[in-house]
């Protein structure tokens, strides 16, 4: 074999001499020597490896590295977090970021970001204060209860909870009925936290009925709460039973002992009175008895990631005690947001027009289905000659485990093959809208391709980018 090496240098340039044309020089302020240099490298390298494999044929272009490198660079230093399109039917899709928050709140976080700000500062008195207090008003105001506490997500409340009773040397144990011990996704089991808190879980009942006296009979000098655990993504149905709260709090109460409540997503204002399925409130829970509460900022609430703690003075102080709560805290982007997003909650005659999510969750079918016939004739001109789009009505989903079991009217478009229905079809177009400048999310449902409505925002945008789409 002949060595290509003293060829492919006659043929190429120089990695210096490219550096300091004027090209190179762009992309250098633009990107930095370092990665100028590597990118040149890579691609020289490919320019090699051709010359070796046929140096008859080759014709080093240098036009056209230069737009390889541009592209190259361009791709390497893109956004790894990106916007998409959320078609999926899910509104409250954890893996799309849950919550979107309405520009008011954006806002309040964007200044947050980029100016000082009184996070942990007395204004009054000049001195320490405690970030919490910034959203304690507007929590207990909707919530009931008399102290809140804000840690990083829902999963991080419970195991503060769970880790500040597990801190007393006697009274170790948490009563928690069968029927309630879940796993969220993510890993998230109530038994692992409760290990991970320094808890001991001492379970009761059967998976479909639990009674009041099996709690009563699980109680013991050791007894440090009974937990109640809203189980948020599935349903126990048929024969089945649960003790009433307010006599599992009297319960907790006549012991001496806290009775606590997870309630996974919670929600300060009750959804029916905006047409959607009930979701127990942390207000509902503490009314019932409950001397501590925890639910997600990011899920019907539809705020910041966050774990909203609200409750007892007393229990509040404690867990605020626990050095756990430092490392669990939130920053102050977070409480930013919790703070403009709680303060539209003040007025729930608004809500569906100021809060995204529920804006989101409360459109109807007709509304949805109007936007779809709009949008239609631009997926269909995208997909002309290989694929059929059609309008279909869907069921969308709440999502991160809110009522699994209820959905809601909703429409999409529904793209199928045309002629003899291919396996891969669906695959492959779900492919194309995902490689799209703005990739589109949707779900495959019986060999056709579906985007359901309910989500799309920035619908000039969409429709705009699907002349792009490469579906062969
Ligand atoms: C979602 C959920 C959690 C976890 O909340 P995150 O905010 O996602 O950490 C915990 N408990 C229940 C019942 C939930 O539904």
């Amino acid at each position: 074999m002949v060595n290509p090496e003293p060829a492919a240098r006659r043929a190429l340039p120089s990695v210096d001499r490219l550096l300091s044309s004027t090209a190179f020089s762009a992309f250098i302020s633009r990107y930095g020597r370092a990665l100028t240099t590597e990118t040149i490298r890579e691609l020289l390298q490919v320019q090699r490896e051709k010359l070796a494999q046929n140096a008859s044929a080759f014709d080093f272009d240098e036009g056209h590295f230069v737009a390889a490198c541009d592209a190259a660079l361009t791709k390497y230093t893109q956004p790894s977090l990106r916007p998409v399109f959320n078609l999926t039917g899910t509104v409250l899709h954890t893996n799309l970021g849950r919550a979107l928050m309405p520009q008011s709140v954006a806002d309040a976080v964007m200044t947050a970001m980029t100016r000082p700000v009184n996070l942990e500062f007395d204004l009054g008195g000049g001195a320490r204060g405690e970030r919490d207090t910034h959203v304690e008003k507007w929590i207990t105001k909707l919530a009931g209860g008399e102290g809140a506490v804000v840690v990083n997500n829902n999963a991080a409340a419970v195991y503060l909870v769970l880790n500040t009773l597990g801190a007393q040397r006697t009274k170790r144990e948490v009563i928690v009925s069968r029927g309630e011990l879940i796993e969220i996704g993510g890993a998230f089991r109530i038994p692992d936290i409760m290990k991970r808190a320094g808890v001991k879980l001492v379970e009761v009942g059967t998976t479909n009925r639990t009674h009041l006296k099996d709690f009563a009979e699980a109680i013991t000098p050791h007894t440090a709460a009974i937990m109640k655990v809203h189980t948020s993504n599935y349903v126990v149905q048929g024969f089945t039973a649960s003790a009433p709260e307010a006599e599992l709090a009297a319960l907790a109460h006549e012991h001496g002992i806290p009775y606590i409540v997870d309630l996974g997503s919670g929600m300060l204002v009750n959804l029916e009175d905006y047409g959607l399925p009930h979701e127990p409130t942390p207000r509902e829970a503490l009314a019932n008895g409950a001397d501590l509460v925890t639910f997600s900022g990011d899920k019907l609430l539809g705020g910041p990631q966050a774990g909203l703690l609200v409750g007892k003075k007393d229990l509040i102080a404690r867990i605020r005690k626990n050095p756990m709560k430092r490392a669990l805290r939130v920053d102050k982007m977070t409480l930013a947001a919790l703070d403009a997003l709680l303060r539209l909650y003040t007025n729930p005659d608004k809500l569906r027009e100021e809060v995204t999510t529920i804006r989101l969750l409360t459109r109807t079918r007709a509304d949805i289905r109007v936007q779809a016939e709009r949008v239609l004739p631009h997926v269909q001109n995208a997909v002309a000659g290989k694929g059929e789009a059609r309008i279909v009505e869907t069921g969308s989903q709440i999502g991160s485990g809110s009522l699994p079991v209820d959905s809601l009217p909703s429409a999409g478009i529904a793209i199928s093959p045309i002629g003899k229905s291919k396996s891969s079809f669906a695959d492959k177009l779900s492919l194309a809208f995902r490689a799209l400048p703005v990739p589109v999310i949707g779900h495959i449902k019986d060999g056709a391709f579906v985007l359901d409505i309910r989500c799309l925002e920035h619908e000039a945008e969409f429709i705009t980018q699907l002349t792009q789409l490469q579906f062969k």
